[in-house]
């Protein structure tokens, strides 16, 4: 018996419907039970293509109107107290309550922060954090899910239930209680859960899957006797229970996920595909195994012969049953590639997006039918054509001239030892860069971008329609300059920024003038609540055809005698955010974007510019899940930046920048990147950060943000100047520079000035100080 399914489907649909019903909704311009319909229909066509492609199941409890873990909240009714939800709230009124936040109210003057929002294991997918404490109780409140059950079961179709697993849920979750510990909450959710299980086996769900993406991290000792008591306690039940693992091989908790008394196990198959045998073998006779062998992390287009001689073996470890499957959700996917009106039809070929998946799982689940049919039919004359154009594909991918250039790899082949090591020590940089930048202490400067205001996003939409031409796109950018220039000067910063106006995004603007790299027109995929991006995809050896910013760049310097610090996005970051090319390690990839950023940077310092930054706030997010496996990335990722960073001379200022907090685990090599100065996100923790980057006795020169940017307000000068002072405690002064947390770009001009100008005095008074 084979049987096809999907863990998770996109849900924001085709078109981003749910996107723009969500955010009318919030305007206030269509009602709840509009918003509802939406949802409904959304749910239908996705389950209609999922009984078009044959699946085994159509899978329900995959939508959200915000974010799966959110809806999780609801289900079990353990909403955060501090909401002060009277329960008189429409469930609806009170999700979106937690998911955005409230406005202050007389008895909530300050209103209440939405739920912290984090990324979801290693992908750019962002869930609600669940809040537990001592005081969280479970209840049970199924109705919105076994209504879309309901509507599943109405079309009709095979429901498969997905929830995400107890386990995972309480570790998902924060406490902002010390010393509690989520899992004493596991006796009481357990029930919860047993409850729904019986209720939906009640319902005639033959299957309900669970998923468990934990297991695919290091667990302490605790966490691994919870998974064995939540599943020897559920699996008691009616209910069929597949166990989902995904995201990463099971490695040490292989046996423990083997040996748990469910009746099936989903395995990642892409990124665990080393255990598949080992884990077909262990697991009993009787079970279930879905192995997820169409990557639902990447667009690439499955090799299906490849995938084919895969699975037949591990049939017939199983005994001839086998469940095929995506690796993980398809949320992580665009909805269709294949038609793509941003790419040739050439390249649209290679890809594959959540559609186009499905009917991959159906040519898997048609060949292994096939191999047991016997003779010839007509149906497998369209199966052998169907594996013939898939062949064809890949081929034509494989060997396209656009995927491989040989001057790339017989540069990179050429690379010498030392190309990633500046031509001295910083000790030795240091005094050059300071005789020729004349800086006065804690110098100031910003991240990069200014306010992208609506006149820019107009003008760039206007050039990219073709009704505005290329001259007068420049000419308004050239004005946005010559605006942020004048005003950094008017606000006395040290070292000027042009503002990155001409920039729509940080990836995609160098991207589309790199070879190797495609847009799609529709290829979104949700980052959270409403909001979704677009990763450029990166399909074949990067090279620069020309300069990138130097114009740009120097256009700027021309309207200064100050500093103008020229702006690049590192390699790291280019890759992590970009649908990467899975034939080539990552590491190879990430060599090729180091060298064509060496290259600007080499440009931009023979055209005079002085100080250059290059951005990396994506390094640290790019960290495998299991420890381990960190050193290994920490070692190629450092050294595709300063292969990019190595060829500026001495007395040139290389600059990085980072956001997203947390960096005191891999100090050694955030040190070891060498830049002159790194520019952190630091203000919301108060300066906590900076302590470890002082035990650790940081090197170089370090800029702490001294200013939140996530919102309009205004901090006063005192507040930063506590913060400075604060920094000072634990960095010497001298290292010392000062800057707001990252780029202003979503940010207005008023509060912009204000605050920067806030920031120039707090620098000033320290001067005087010392
Ligand atoms: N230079 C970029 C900017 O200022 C950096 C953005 C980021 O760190 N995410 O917008
Ligand atoms: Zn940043």
């Amino acid at each position: 018996m084979i049987k096809t399914h999907v863990l998770g489907f996109p849900r924001i649909g085709a078109q981003r419907e749910l996107k723009t019903a969500l955010e009318r909704h919030w305007r206030g311009e269509i009602d709840a039970a509009a918003l509802e319909q939406v949802g409904r229909s959304l749910r239908e066509r996705h389950w209609r293509l999922q009984l078009d492609a044959g699946l085994g199941f159509v899978t329900v409890g995959d939508f959200a109107f915000y974010d799966q873990v959110a809806n999780l909240i609801q289900l079990f009714g353990c909403e955060p107290a501090r909401f002060g939800f009277s329960g008189e709230e429409p469930a609806l009124a009170r999700y979106f309550a937690m998911a955005r936040g409230t406005p202050a109210r007389p008895e909530q003057p300050r209103g209440q922060p939405a739920l912290e929002m984090t990324k979801w294991f290693d992908t750019n997918y962002h869930y609600l954090v669940p809040e537990f404490d001592a005081a969280t109780r479970f209840s049970l409140q199924p109705e919105r899910l076994l209504a879309e059950l309901d509507e599943a079961l109405a079309l009709p179709a095979t429901p498969k239930v997905a929830l995400l697993g107890p386990v995972s849920f309480l570790h998902l979750g924060k406490s902002h209680q010390t010393g509690f510990d989520r899992l004493s909450l596991l006796p009481e959710l357990l029930k919860a859960y047993a409850v729904l299980l019986d209720k939906l086996a009640a319902r005639g769900v033959s299957w309900v899957q669970l998923d468990e993406p934990i297991l695919g991290l290091e667990l302490d000792q605790p966490w691994r006797a919870a998974l064995r008591q939540a599943y020897e306690q559920l699996a008691r039940g009616e209910q069929q229970i597949l166990l989902a693992s995904y995201f990463g091989p099971l490695g040490e908790n292989l046996e423990l996920a083997c040996s748990l008394p469910v009746a099936g196990l989903h395995l990642d198959a892409v990124r665990g595909g080393a255990e598949l045998e080992q884990a077909a073998r262990a697991l009993s006779a009787e079970r279930e195994l879905s192995v997820g062998i169409i990557d639902g992390r990447n667009i690439w287009r499955a090799d299906l012969d490849a995938a084919l001689a895969r699975l037949r073996t591990l049939r017939a470890l199983r005994g001839g049953r086998l469940w095929v499957a995506a690796s993980c959700s398809l949320l992580h996917v665009p909805y269709r590639l294949r038609e793509d009106a941003g790419l040739d039809a050439e390249l649209r070929s290679w890809l594959s997006g959540a559609e186009e998946k499905l009917a991959e799982l159906r040519l898997l689940e048609r060949a292994l039918w096939a191999d047991e049919a016997g003779p010839q039919t007509a149906a497998d004359a369209t199966l052998a054509q169907a594996l013939a154009e898939n062949r064809a594909a890949l081929a034509s991918r494989r060997d396209s001239p656009r995927v491989r250039l040989p001057s790339v790899a017989a540069r990179l082949a050429g690379l010498g030892a030392d190309a990633d090591r500046r031509a001295s020590p910083f000790a030795q940089r240091r005094p050059l860069q300071r005789q020729r930048l004349a800086l006065p202490a804690f110098p100031t400067t910003t991240i990069g971008s200014f306010p992208q205001t609506v006149e820019i996003r107009a003008a760039r939409a206007a050039y990219k329609r073709g009704e505005l031409t290329e001259a007068a796109y420049r000419a308004a950018m050239q004005r946005e300059i010559a605006l942020a220039v004048r005003k950094q000067e008017e606000l006395g910063l040290d070292v000027l920024v042009h503002g990155e106006a001409e920039r729509n995004d940080m990836v995609e603007y160098f991207g589309e003038q790199l070879q190797g790299y495609a847009f799609s027109a529709q290829g979104w995929v949700q980052s959270y609540g409403s909001r979704c991006v677009k990763p450029p995809i990166l399909f074949g050896d990067v090279a620069r055809p020309r300069p990138m910013t130097v114009d740009w760049t120097l256009y700027a310097q021309s309207l200064t005698p100050r500093p103008m610090k020229g702006m690049l996005t590192g390699p790291i970051t280019m890759l992590q955010w970009s649908f990467v090319r899975d034939d080539q390690p990552r590491a190879e990839t990430a060599l090729q974007l180091a060298l064509v950023i060496r290259d600007e940077v080499a440009d931009l310092e023979t055209a005079g510019i002085a100080v250059i930054q290059i951005d990396e706030p994506a390094l640290r997010e790019g960290l495998p899940l299991r420890q381990r496996d960190w050193a290994d990335y920490l070692a190629w990722a450092t050294r595709a930046f300063r292969i990019s960073a190595g060829v500026a001379a001495d007395r040139t200022q290389i600059h990085t920048h980072m956001c997203y907090a947390e960096f005191n685990d891999i100090l050694p090599e955030i040190a070891a990147l060498d830049a002159d100065v790194i520019t952190i996100e630091t203000s919301r923790s108060g300066m906590e950060l900076l302590r470890g980057f002082g035990d650790f006795r940081y090197p170089n020169e370090i800029g702490p943000g001294v200013y939140d940017i996530h919102s309009p307000r205004v901090p006063a000068r005192e507040e930063m100047l506590r913060l400075l002072r604060k920094a000072a405690e634990v960095i010497p002064a001298d290292q010392l520079w000062v800057n707001p947390d990252c780029g202003l770009k979503t940010r207005a001009w008023p509060e912009t000035e204000a605050a920067l100008r806030h920031m120039v005095e707090a620098a000033r008074e320290l001067r005087r100080a010392q």
